[in-house]
């Protein structure tokens, strides 16, 4: 019987929390293994996920300038999106990006290894092509996929998922957006500015659940200002399709309404990619959604197995699963002074048009624990740098303990918001309070300055108390 190859840390999947717990373990000296079953390497983020869908958005939202032009007193005729090019370029760009990471995949410091991969028991894995591998300790980087929620008609319609809509060299004529998420938004957008009719039927009361309503209101309000026709608040009873189209009929505001287009987009979310792992011949437990359990080190049930990323949450975010697996890596190998991944710092994005973007506590999160905080918020539209821009929608919030003036989080929604967010992020992350960041320049006229009006006010009222 041939001998089973041995490894210090094998990482099953080489998305963003894989290949970057193999890059780790190979600097730490130890012998490290990625297996990736994809017939294209680079994972979600670079493939399907964030790259394409912003180069995308980055193409809509010059269109949209051009189109829109006239408020900035120019004549810009006969801006069109050349579908075939802009797909054209989508690949080249990604094409790059993922042939980058094939590179550092390929590079030799860890194995890589292309197979699928499951556990055959807690310290060895089976994989496609029919050998086994064992290793001392796993990082579980599996990601997630798309879901079909039980929604009638969905799972026996034919329904394009993000993957097809980042694909697309073709304009279609009309849309149907199933979701109000950061994916179903931002694609929707994305539709719409290159000229598709969209509808986006969303079953929350508003889009962007997870954000706070006045946020998610300005994003809303600005997608029916550019023409989105959105519905919150619904119930989708049935989705039936023919060979011209898909009719969805939903209820909304006490009344059955139906839409029809010629695409229907299932946006409605995904899910953890970890059925198939034999992870009960390992002893991980999961969810009853199939996400892995863990605990602040990233130890599945099995200690000596390791989660990261989509697989395991709690944010499906490509920062997030880069720093669990760099925690997981260091804390496997015994490296002294290691803490936690700090979920007070959360920095969320959202790459709509205006932008969306939230670090730290949000102000619900603060009034439901009881802590105390002031907030102080300022609107684009009375910002000097943002009106020369006709950039007017949304505002920005800052929340800071009362005392001290530390600041516990903000709430950005307006232009390129997820730059600013970072004039926070970073103060958040060397505890800064208002008045550290107040004692920094902040050039005139930025979009920037526009935080050191809240920042001021918080500060005055500290002063004042
Ligand atoms: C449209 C879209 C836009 C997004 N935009 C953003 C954004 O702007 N910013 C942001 O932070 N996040 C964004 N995300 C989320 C982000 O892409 C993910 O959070 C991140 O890529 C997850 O990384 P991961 O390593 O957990 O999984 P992945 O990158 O999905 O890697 C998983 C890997 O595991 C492999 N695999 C799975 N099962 C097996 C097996 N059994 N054996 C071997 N290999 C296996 C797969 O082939 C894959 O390569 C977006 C997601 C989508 C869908």
């Amino acid at each position: 019987m041939a001998k089973i190859k041995s490894y210090d840390l094998i990482c099953i999947g080489g998305g963003s929390a894989g290949f970057n717990a193999a890059r780790v373990a190979a600097d730490l000296g130890r012998k490290a293994a990625v297996i990736d079953g994809a017939r294209e390497l680079g994972g979600l983020c670079i493939l399907k996920g964030c790259m394409p869908s912003k180069t995308l958005l980055y193409t809509a939202e010059i269109l949209h300038h051009a189109r829109t032009a006239a408020k900035f007193g120019l004549r810009v005729r006969g801006a069109a999106p050349d579908m075939r090019a802009v797909h054209a370029r989508k690949k080249r760009i990604i094409g790059e990006f993922a042939d980058y990471r094939q590179r550092a995949l390929t590079a030799g410091k860890f194995d890589l290894i292309r197979a699928q991969a499951k556990f055959e028991d807690a310290h060895t894995v089976l994989l496609s092509d029919g050998r086994r591998l064992r290793a001392k300790f796993f990082l579980i980087g599996t990601g997630s996929k798309i879901s079909v929620p039980p929604v009638p008609g969905l799972r026996e319609a034919k329904f394009w998922t993000s993957d097809d809509v980042l694909d697309l060299d073709f304009l279609p004529q009309s849309v149907l957006v199933l979701g109000g998420g950061i994916v179903a938004c931002e694609l929707a957008q994305f539709l719409s500015r290159m000229g598709t009719k969209v509808t986006l039927i969303q079953r929350s009361r508003h889009i962007l659940r997870d954000h706070s309503e006045a946020a998610s209101e300005v994003v809303q309000r600005a997608f029916v200002d550019e023409g989105i026709e959105l519905f919150a608040g619904t119930k989708i009873l049935a989705i039936k399709q023919d060979a011209r189209g898909t009719t969805v009929r939903f209820e909304h505001d006490g009344r059955v309404i139906t839409r029809r287009a010629a695409h229907l987009f299932n946006a409605l979310g995904r899910e953890p990619n970890t059925a198939g792992l034999g992870l009960d011949a390992a002893g991980v437990r999961t969810r009853p959604d199939g996400q892995i359990v863990i605990n602040r080190w990233q130890q599945t049930s099995a200690p000596h197995i390791y989660a990261a990323g989509d697989c395991s949450g709690p944010h499906e975010i490509v920062h997030v699963a880069i720093q669990q697996a760099e925690l997981a890596v260091r804390h496997a190998f015994g490296v002294k002074g290691l803490k936690p991944v700090d979920y007070s710092l959360l920095l969320n994005v959202v790459f709509t048009d205006p932008q969306l973007a939230t670090v730290g506590s949000l102000e619900s999160e603060l009034q439901a624990k009881g802590t105390p905080y002031l907030a102080a918020s300022y609107p684009f539209d009375d910002h000097g740098k943002s009106i020369l821009m006709e950039a007017k929608y949304g505002y920005v919030k800052v929340l800071a303990d009362p005392k001290r003036g530390r600041i516990l989080g903000a709430e950005i929604v307006g232009k390129d918001a997820g730059e600013l967010i970072h004039v926070i992020s970073v103060a958040m992350a060397q505890r800064g309070t208002v008045f550290d960041l107040l004692r920094a320049p902040w050039y005139h006229p930025t979009l920037a300055e526009i935080l050191t009006y809240p920042l001021e006010e918080i500060a005055d009222r500290i002063r004042g108390a």
